[in-house]
């Protein structure tokens, strides 16, 4: 009996839908692909359009060499490509694409029409739904091609299931639209989702000028041109200040020789070069076009071409840090880190820069001043009891109060007693039994979360209108951020207004926030925060409730007024879970009175 054949050469339309898996993961990805074709045929504008943030269509439209009708049949089948004919031609690509499957690949889930023409003779459009050719017809157009991709995923249900809001992959879809803008200055580009422009930017520009319509003022304004060069590298770009650094990389744009990529060691030698500049957890803005021999990288280590791998990596780290290094150091006169001999140090280590090294910096700092203004023998006897003690003189205005606030100096059934501030740090009340040490502001954080996490839930928001509505100037990014989560914004107590491009105003703000008089830095850090963090699924309420009161707390060195702090003190303890702030630490403490006495030895 003859044993039935069990391994078949796969369809082409099953590799492609395979091969589909890898190259196109959400409409972002076609938009890649596409843009980087036109740009592969010399175009010189490039237009793209979309409609439910690439769900339902993606077109782009180039003025490029265009297609013969045999190229065009040939250009939507596997492996077809006019970019390269052998591995040798791998070694020094000068185009985006090269492994001939994105428009097959695209063309396997969705429905996808091709309209080309070389300029001459008559065009052409084929029709593919997914995967099949459909339709063939002779179409007249100048020269250049347009790729209309409707319905993404309309064939592949479990893909689509997984594709997020409209406002999501907008967003998505704009970084990459962003990313082509920024490599190719020298094309024109034109952006429209939802029949709205979203920006337009002219061939030949500079990148200054075309990161400003590009980013958010705030990034780009104050950023400073790098230009430098070594060992057959090249680099150049923008550097944000330090000042506009924000809580998510995605103001972080890399390129290697033209091509945006996503790589860590890239990344990672960047923020070395800001160093100290950067606090915690923040990322600057940046545009780095990094020009290296082709020999000396490899592009051809995944399907979407975002990887790369360089031959000697660290000298190209080395090479970044240095250069950032330099220019930081004459714009800002921040000290230049050296690198070890022959440059060939880790950046790791050579700055002692690594956010841990921060952070140890931070906290002996804090101690330090804590301590400030404590004589000697005081500071001895202070150690090791508890980190608090009474200020030496009080504070201009507060003599009255202090001696009021002293335990047990008044006692009236409508007096209360007062409530200290102790280097502008923690609050001292004397409560039954002892004394109440409240750290200010995790106690603040845990009053705004619960505040903010109720009227997210439900409860009506109160609002405060500001006098004089604060305008920011968004990035296409942010905007489309604000219109996304539009109705969580207000549910907290934001009034958000547009006011054309990617301009708004912020015309109330919730009341908590306005203590702080950082309303507009709060709410930019919130938009951060959610973009690292993401904007949608169950948990974007506790994340929003989270960022606001984390960036809206009162800090540590915020000098209250006696009203407000009994107004914490209250308002902490009619918080659900006074103990701790969102983030888990301690919010108060209580020193009892035999710990007192036991202290004192009686
Ligand atoms: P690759 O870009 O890797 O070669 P694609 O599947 O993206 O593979 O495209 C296949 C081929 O179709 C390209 O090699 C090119 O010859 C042709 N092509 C695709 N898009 C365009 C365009 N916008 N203008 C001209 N030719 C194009
Ligand atoms: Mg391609």
């Amino acid at each position: 009996m003859i044993q039935e054949l069990r391994i078949h050469v796969l369809t082409d339309q099953v590799i492609n839908k395979i091969a589909a898996g890898e190259v196109v993961e959400r409409p972002a990805s076609v938009v890649k692909e596409l843009v980087e074709n036109s740009l592969d045929a010399d175009a010189s504008s490039v237009q793209i359009i979309l409609q439910a943030g690439g769900r339902d269509l993606i077109e782009v439209i180039d003025d490029g060499s265009g297609m013969s009708p045999e190229e065009a049949r040939l250009a939507i089948q596997r492996h077809a490509t006019s970019k390269i004919e052998s591995e040798e031609d791998l070694a020094d690509l000068v185009t985006y694409g090269f492994r001939g499957e994105a428009l097959p690949s695209i063309a396997s889930v969705s429905r996808l029409t091709l309209e080309t023409s070389e300029g001459e003779a008559e065009g052409i459009r084929i029709r593919v739904e997914g995967g099949r050719k459909s339709s063939e017809e002779p179409a007249a157009r100048t020269r250049g091609t347009t790729v209309r991709v409707e319905h993404l995923f309309a064939n592949v249900p479990a893909r689509r299931k997984f594709l997020r809001t409209v406002q999501t992959e907008y967003r998505h879809a704009l970084a990459a639209v962003n990313e082509a803008a920024l490599a190719r200055l020298d094309v024109a580009f034109r952006l429209i989702h939802e029949e709205r422009e979203v920006y337009r930017v002219p061939a030949g520009e500079g990148l200054r000028e075309r990161a400003r319509t590009l980013f958010s003022g705030r990034s780009v304004e104050g950023s400073m041109t790098l230009a430098s060069e070594a060992a057959g590298m090249r680099l150049r770009g923008l550097l944000g200040h330090p000042d506009a650094a924000r809580r998510s990389s995605s103001g972080v744009h890399l390129f290697v020789n033209g091509r945006p990529v996503g790589h860590r060691g890239l990344a990672y030698a960047l923020y070395t070069g800001y160093g100290e500049l950067l606090g915690d957890g923040s990322y600057p803005f940046a545009c780095l076009f990094l020009e290296v021999p082709a020999e000396a990288v490899d592009v051809n280590v995944h399907p979407a071409k975002r990887e790369v791998r360089f031959r000697d990596e660290q000298a190209v780290k080395d090479f970044v840090i240095t250069s950032v290094r330099e220019v930081l150091s004459r714009e800002l006169g921040a000290r230049p880190l050296h690198l070890g001999a022959g440059g060939r140090s880790s950046g790791r280590t050579a700055g002692g820069t690594a956010p841990a090294g921060r952070t140890a910096e931070r906290s002996e700092w804090h101690r330090d001043d804590l301590f400030k203004g404590l004589t000697e023998a005081a500071m001895r006897s202070a150690e090791g009891l508890f980190a608090v003690t009474a200020p030496e003189s009080p504070l201009p205005g507060e003599a009255a109060e202090q001696a009021e606030g002293l335990p047990g100096s008044r006692e009236g059934p409508t007096e209360e007693p007062s409530i200290w501030q102790v280097h502008d740090r923690y609050l001292l009340a004397p409560i039954k039994g002892g004394l109440l040490i409240v750290d200010q502001h995790a106690a603040h954080e845990r009053v705004l979360y619960e505040e903010a996490l109720a009227q997210l839930t439900g409860e009506a928001a109160v609002r405060q209108q500001l006098l004089f509505p604060r305008v920011l100037d968004l990035s296409a990014e942010q905007f489309a951020l604000v219109e996304e989560i539009g109705p969580l914004l207000e549910r907290v107590g934001f009034d958000v207004r547009a006011f054309g491009g990617h301009t708004v105003a912020l015309e109330a703000v919730p009341p908590s926030l306005e203590r702080a008089g950082r309303e507009e830095e709060v709410f930019v850090t919130l938009l951060d925060d959610l973009e690292e963090r993401g904007a949608r699924g169950s948990g974007v309420q506790e994340k929003i409730a989270a960022s606001l009161a984390c960036h809206g707390a009162i800090r540590f060195g915020d000098r209250l007024r006696p009203e407000e702090r009994r107004a914490l003190v209250d308002k902490l303890f009619a918080c659900e879970r006074p103990q701790v702030c969102p983030h888990g630490r301690p919010t108060h403490m209580v020193l009892s009175l035999e710990e007192l006495d036991r202290r004192f030895e009686r």
